[in-house]
């Protein structure tokens, strides 16, 4: 069985040119994340699909995924940290791709922890059968954003949320001309 931690990353700053984020980093962070005690029983037995893409182009398909994250970058105060955009209910069925809403935008950092927390509100939602790719088509956005509210606000102020998943220096945005390594 697919499960939730079987997430699909695309090559991102490893080996992308047009790369803004280490969605291959973020992937291995949330498969860690998963491990631990208080999500691995949900993680083994949620048949979920995620999936990254380190930009907004769709390699990674972070547009047809239950669970989908592109990165960017956004600026706090004057300081720019890695993020990346939440896309929930995506799909591909008979009927065709069904791209997911775009819901809240997330520091980098705090990604592993957000898919604990939509693994959790899976658990306490959904429907009797409902599995995830219908839930995660189905609940109201909002109830998403509250649900992520500890994770929102401007990044630490020692600024280690200014560096991105699986890098050692600050975040530059580091695009060069070029094509797409997927
Ligand atoms: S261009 Fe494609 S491979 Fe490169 S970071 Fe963006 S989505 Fe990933």
């Amino acid at each position: 069985m697919h499960t939730a931690r079987d997430v699909v990353a695309c090559p991102g700053a490893e080996s992308c040119n047009l790369a803004v984020t280490s969605s291959r980093a973020l992937g291995a962070a949330i498969t860690e994340r998963l491990e631990k005690d208080d999500a691995r029983e949900l993680a083994a037995s949620v048949d979920t699909a995620i999936k990254i893409s380190g930009c907004p182009n769709s390699c990674g398909q972070h547009h047809v995924a239950d669970i989908g994250f592109h990165g960017g970058a956004k600026t706090f105060g004057g300081l720019t940290v890695p993020v990346y955009q939440l896309h929930l209910g995506g799909g591909v069925d008979e009927r065709g791709a069904r791209f997911g809403k775009q819901v809240v935008k997330i520091i980098a950092r705090r990604v592993p922890d957000a898919v604990v927390l939509l693994m959790k509100l899976y658990e306490t939602d959904r429907k009797e059968s409902e599995r995830p790719r219908q839930f995660f088509q189905r609940v109201d956005p909002k109830r998403v954003t509250a649900t992520l509210a500890s994770l929102a606000g401007p990044p630490e102020a020692q600024a280690h949320e200014a560096i991105d998943i699986g890098e050692t220096q600050g975040f530059v945005i580091d695009t060069k001309e070029g094509e797409c390594a997927a």
